[in-house]
């Protein structure tokens, strides 16, 4: 009997070593499976976070750059390689091999010695003149040891070159002031000192001060519609305008003009129909064709002519046959105050402002404006409006 059961006992501890091993077995390959999930899970979670910090970073406007503790490059973000213009991956690389500006090498060097530098400014002439405002800081661990280099970079180009224009503008402006005012202010005093005893003499000068009062006055009139124009402040009062009834309301007005100079003023424009502001359409035809009796030949031919251009766009034109623009000023005519001529476009009377009033008015009304010449021969400038 003791040996059966002794035997069934070891049978019976026999199964349970076994069920016990298969469960443990069991509980092991969970734990472990838990433990690879957990770990995907994670892994996961960081590539996730890895990519929005991407996105975040790619979205930036500034240049970001992150260099490790031996000043080579961790990371840098879309706009800091549109900014250099760099393709190719950066990670792994210093910034020297990177970029080869040794003004940014003056900068990291700063940076380290002082823990953190603000409102950098780098001129950058290889770059088409690009200007740059760096802020650049170390970080440190929990030790204070640097662990790498933090640097943001604002583009101040666009500001650079609004701030230049500002100043090239104002400097502009006050030279054109000056000069009619130094001219009425001369003739003012020598009136005082005597001359107007001389009623000859008195009425040259008076003539003299109210042509240059004029001129004044025509300057500050075409100031103000420049900057209404560029503030934006100028709505346009949009109708549909006939071309050629606005061609002859010209022609009209600029006739004794062009008769003084023998010219003969030509419209060969079809029936075309604009949509545009009349009174902002006749400044622009008016001014070019008032430049053209200026500068084109004395007898020669102003015409105006238009025809219609894909897409219901107009395009007019307006040609004289003097001695035309060079090649290298046919864009920078439209520029404020540029004249190919300052004396001749003085004596003219004009301001210099005129082509640049045509093209914002054109350009208002969805439109462009250009100019071709053939030196010797004659200039035509071209601009286009939708049509009805
Ligand atoms: P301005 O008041 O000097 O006429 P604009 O802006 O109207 O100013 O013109 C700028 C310059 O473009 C002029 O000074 C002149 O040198 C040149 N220009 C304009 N129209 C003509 C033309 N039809 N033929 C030759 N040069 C021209």
């Amino acid at each position: 009997m003791w040996p059966v059961l002794f035997i069934i006992a070891l049978a019976a501890l026999a199964g349970l070593h076994f069920w016990w091993r298969a469960k443990f077995r069991a509980q092991q390959e969970q734990r472990v499976a838990e433990i690879e999930a957990s770990r995907q899970r994670q892994q996961q979670t960081s590539i996730d976070a890895q990519a929005q910090q991407k996105i975040l970073f790619d979205s930036m406007l500034e240049g970001l750059l992150l260099l490790d503790r031996n000043r080579k490059i961790h990371l840098a973000n879309r706009a800091f390689k549109n900014l250099f213009n760099l393709k190719p991956e950066l990670r792994g690389k210093t910034v020297v091999e990177a970029l080869r500006l040794h003004e940014l090498d003056e900068l990291l060097l700063r940076v380290e010695a002082e823990k953190q530098v603000l409102d950098y400014e780098i001129r950058l002439p290889e770059l088409n003149e690009r200007w740059l405002r760096v802020n650049a800081a170390v970080i440190n661990n929990s030790a204070g040891e640097r662990e790498g280099t933090i640097l943001v970079f604002h583009d101040l180009t666009r500001l650079k070159q609004l701030e230049r224009q500002r100043e090239e503008f104002v400097a502009n402006v006050s030279h054109e002031l000056r000069t009619p005012l130094s001219l009425i202010k001369g003739y003012v005093e020598t009136l005082l000192d005597g001359a107007h005893a001389n009623p000859e003499v008195a009425g040259r000068f008076l003539k003299i001060i109210e042509r240059n009062a004029g001129r004044l006055d025509l300057l500050i009139q075409d100031l103000l519609t420049i900057s209404a124009l560029e503030s934006g402040a100028m709505k346009l009062n949009r109708q549909a305008v006939n071309l050629r009834a606005l061609a002859e309301r010209v022609f009209n007005d600029l006739q004794s003009k062009a008769e003084n100079k023998g010219m003969k003023l030509v419209c060969d424009l079809p029936e075309l129909t604009a949509n545009g502001d009349p009174h902002r359409l006749d400044q622009v035809l008016a001014n070019l064709v008032d430049n053209a009796i200026k500068y084109g030949r004395a007898n020669g031919t102003v015409a105006v002519s238009g025809k219609t251009v894909d897409a219901g766009l107009i395009e007019i034109s307006v040609r004289d046959d003097g001695p035309g623009i060079p090649p290298e000023a046919l864009e920078r005519v439209f520029e404020r105050f540029y004249r190919v001529d300052k004396a001749r476009s003085r004596d003219q009377g004009g301001t210099g402002l005129g082509l640049s009033i045509v093209k914002h008015i054109v350009q208002a009304h969805g439109g462009e404006v250009r100019a071709e010449s053939e030196p010797g021969r004659g200039a035509t400038f071209f601009f286009t409006l939708p049509a009805v």
